[in-house]
């Protein structure tokens, strides 16, 4: 018998529950996330954005089991696909390593998974290719550009195939110039994965540009403030940015980020 899907909705990837985290301070405690609550679909691209300090870092890192959650629950579900790592992080600083070549690079999560030489050099061969980095490949860090490097990191967490990808402000070290052509390269990869992808950032611009949502969050402590589906049609390029439409969302979101950002500025010791 094979059921209707008529109405069926898709199990979230990505549920996180009543999330809380308390950091310890010098007065005791300090809630830094309070109550949060998120689903992210399969597929989604969720950007989330906020006043500095408010806790984004720090739940992209409880959803990728690096900080312990001190209440609530994440979870994340996996595929019938198996041997898949749960998740990736690209940071915004960039994590290679200077004594390996950028293919050693990109393949090296895939080492670290037991996949075979052969196979992981081919892989890592094919996504240099996809981001033009081919003739790079026998480089080491060193000799390329911060814009490279960054592509090299998002690169090799994307070559590890993971069930979700977390990334924190990865463009964030980047200049103006480089972001942009970054921001590009970023929105062709996703559409031609559609990645599972939480995506924290500063940019405004960004987070519309990239989002199918952008999850607005409160200063200290963070909560979840504000939700805007971004219904600018894929695929989309950087040229989705001199629309109306899009200053109107950035507009919108920016007229509660404002407030929060001065609120955050009142609160700040
Ligand atoms: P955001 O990414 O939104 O800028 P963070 O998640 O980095 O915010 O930080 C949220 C709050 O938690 C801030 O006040 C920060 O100082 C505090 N914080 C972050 N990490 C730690 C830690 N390891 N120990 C104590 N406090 C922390």
């Amino acid at each position: 018998m094979t059921m209707s899907t008529v109405g069926a909705v898709a199990a979230p990837k990505i549920t996180a529950r009543n999330v809380s985290k308390i950091y310890p301070s010098v007065d005791g405690s300090m809630l830094a996330l309070d109550d949060f609550s998120l689903d992210v679909a399969d597929g989604e691209f969720l950007a989330i954005v906020g006043p500095s300090g408010c806790g984004k870092s720090t739940f992209l890192r409880m959803l990728a089991g690096l900080e312990e959650i001190s209440a609530g629950a994440i979870d994340i579900r996996r595929s019938d696909v198996p041997g898949k790592p749960l998740n990736s992080v690209v940071f915004q600083e960039y994590a290679i390593f200077p004594w390996k070549t950028l293919l050693d690079n990109v393949a090296f999560g895939l080492e670290m998974r037991g996949i075979g030489r052969k196979e992981r050099l081919e892989t890592a061969r094919y996504w240099l290719d996809r981001v033009g980095l081919s003739k790079f490949a026998g480089y080491y860090p060193h000799q390329i550009s911060g814009g490279m490097k960054q592509r090299v990191s998002i690169i090799r967490a994307l070559a590890n195939d993971p069930e979700v990808l977390l990334m924190d402000e990865p463009l964030g070290a980047l200049d103006a110039q480089t972001r942009v052509v970054l921001q590009e390269e970023l929105l062709r990869i996703w559409e031609e994965t559609r990645k599972t992808v939480v995506y924290i950032t500063h940019s405004l611009d960004e987070a519309v540009l990239l989002g199918d949502r952008v999850i607005l969050m409160s200063a200290q402590p963070g909560r979840r403030l504000a939700t805007f589906d971004i219904d600018l049609p894929r695929p989309r390029t950087i040229d989705a940015m001199n629309t109306t439409r899009f200053a109107e969302y950035r507009a919108a979101i920016w007229d509660q980020l404002s407030r929060e950002v001065s609120r955050a500025m009142e609160i700040a010791p």
